[in-house]
């Protein structure tokens, strides 16, 4: 639209406009539905809708689909009559022993992260194929496990200022007039760019971890509130036990975690929780700041491990 693209969305080709030899428009229908009534594909095409737009190239854009020529009945690779490799979708076994396939080929267009997970299916099907081992993730021989802890010093560990409301940067484009042929569009952020952009990132790896149970080193919430009060994201609370929605095995796991008796012998539950919503939370450290008592830090862990097959 910035290019001054005019879209003409809800139309189907029906068909290419020639003249004397060369392309001269395009002629296409208004679709009245695209799914039926099963929610499949099923466009649907208003009758006498017919309308041509005048045109000298008409560039084919729909229907992508894999080239699967290669492919010979004497293979044993079957073929699915959308046009895809049929896989055992819980190994990604092809119809051919020993043939293995996955991503758009297999299920129709899909995303990057799908193929992505697909190649690591069928490496660990593969795997077992060849030496009648199944892998299961973490049966994997973990050679070395390396964690470390990092504890931010709250009193002087600070986010950039206004980290929180640095707008994201554009990536600077070529000139619209520019834009001809297979111009590179896109043309990159500037080192300075990249580093506000990346700026931008709220560490979301640093986490609030609140430690109520420091009696005897007198680090015990006193439920001042105060961290409550001050989250600028309202992504904390303190809550009265009784008005949490919860159930019995939460409860229970309270229980005995902290050693307390929840409910009273009323059956009514008594103390309170802190609740937060991660999600929100912008690792600003403020609650961790103004807690008097010393029970919220933040923290960092890092994992890395090494696997042998
Ligand atoms: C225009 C477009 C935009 C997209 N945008 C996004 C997006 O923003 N985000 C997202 O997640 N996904 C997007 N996708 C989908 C994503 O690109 C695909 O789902 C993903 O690339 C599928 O990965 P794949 O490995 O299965 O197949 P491909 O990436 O298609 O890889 C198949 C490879 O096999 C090669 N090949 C084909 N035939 C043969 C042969 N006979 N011999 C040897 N090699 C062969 C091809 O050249 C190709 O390199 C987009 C797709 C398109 C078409
Ligand atoms: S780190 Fe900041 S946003 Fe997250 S809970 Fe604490 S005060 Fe709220
Ligand atoms: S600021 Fe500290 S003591 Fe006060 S409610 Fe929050 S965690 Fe508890």
């Amino acid at each position: 639209m910035e290019e001054r693209i005019e879209i003409h969305p809800r139309k189907g080709p029906n068909r290419i406009i020639g003249r004397d030899g060369k392309v001269a428009g395009l002629e296409t229908v208004d679709c009245a539905s695209v799914f039926d009534e099963l929610g499949r594909f099923n466009p649907k095409f208003a009758p006498l809708s017919e309308r041509v737009m005048a045109a000298d190239t008409v560039i084919m854009a729909i229907g992508q689909t894999s080239d699967l020529s290669w492919i010979h009945p004497e293979d044993g690779i079957e073929i699915t009559p959308r046009n895809t490799i049929k896989v055992n979708s819980a190994t990604l076994a092809t119809t051919a022993p020993g043939v293995f396939a996955g991503g758009d080929v297999s299920f129709g267009p899909r995303n990057a992260i799908d193929a992505i997970a697909n190649g690591k299916k069928a490496a660990r099907s593969i795997h077992e194929y060849i030496f009648g081992k199944k892998i299961e993730g973490i049966e994997l021989d973990l050679r070395e496990r390396e964690v470390e802890l990092i504890v931010h010093d709250t009193k002087k560990d600070r986010r950039e200022w206004g980290y929180e409301k640095t707008q994201r940067v554009p990536v600077p484009t070529l000139a619209i007039d520019r834009r001809i042929g297979v111009a590179h569009v896109e043309l990159g952020y500037s080192e300075t760019q990249a580093i506000e952009e990346s700026s931008r990132c709220l560490h979301c790896w640093v986490n609030t971890i609140f430690e109520p149970k420091g009696e005897e080193t007198g680090t015990e919430c006193i439920l001042c509130g105060g961290c409550v009060d001050i989250c600028p994201e309202h992504c904390i609370d303190l809550v009265a036990l009784d008005r949490l929605e919860t159930d019995d095995s939460l409860l229970a796991e309270l229980e005995s975690e902290y050693d307390v008796m929840i409910r009273g012998e009323t059956e009514r539950m008594v103390g309170s929780v802190m609740i937060k919503d991660e999600e929100r939370c912008i690792r600003c450290g403020l609650c961790a700041m103004r807690c008097p008592v010393g029970c919220i830090t933040m923290e960092e862990y890092t994992t890395s491990e090494t696997y042998r097959i």
